[in-house]
């Protein structure tokens, strides 16, 4: 079973780095409403978030769950079961990204880290998941419309993707997606 994992807010908490471009633009926190930030925040704090990517920050990002590196590991581990990350981050840096991935213990190849120019949906369409799972809207209607079978991760920080629960399956979480589709029973 090959399965396919977004990064930010499925793997990792993107919350603090947020948090650090709304403190550097002086302006108070609110939450993301829509996927295309340009309509919803200033152009100075937009900025800031692109400039934050780029920086050692990326490396400290904390997971949603202390549990999912080893989760992910586990499923590694099985021979039954291949991993892929799938990131369609603006800036295209492979390597920061797999370092970011071990750095929060989880053990991968950087074969197993894309992170490239390229729509994601189309990336995901020639990987040819069993599962990917992701939270954003943009690739989870291209998955849709692509037949990419699609679990969408959807909770209070993923306002913008809340329009497509009628549509798509969806959990709060990757750990209770990961566990009600039976992922989690056989692993050590
Ligand atoms: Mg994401």
């Amino acid at each position: 079973m090959l399965l396919t994992f977004d990064l930010d807010d499925v793997i990792f908490n993107m919350k603090p780095l947020t948090m650090e471009a709304f403190r550097r633009a002086g302006v108070p926190y609110v939450k993301q409403t829509s996927w295309n930030i340009d309509e919803i925040y200033d152009k100075k704090l937009c900025d800031n978030l692109i400039d934050l990517w780029s920086s050692d920050m990326l490396y400290t990002m904390p997971v949603l769950d202390k549990g999912i590196p080893h989760i992910l590991n586990a499923l590694m581990a099985q021979p039954e079961t291949e991993v892929l990350f799938v990131t369609e981050r603006r800036l295209k840096q492979p390597e920061k990204t797999f370092r970011q991935l071990r750095q929060a213990g989880i053990n991968c190849s950087f074969v197993q880290v894309y992170d490239q120019e390229g729509l994601k949906s189309d990336i995901l369409k020639d990987i040819k998941p069993d599962i990917h799972f992701d939270d954003s809207p943009n690739v989870i209607r291209g998955c849709m419309e692509k037949s990419v079978p699609v679990t969408m991760i959807s909770n209070n920080s993923t306002l913008y993707n809340h329009y497509l629960r009628p549509y798509v399956e969806h959990y709060t979480s990757l750990r209770r997606a990961l566990m009600k589709k039976g992922l989690l029973t056989n692993l050590k």
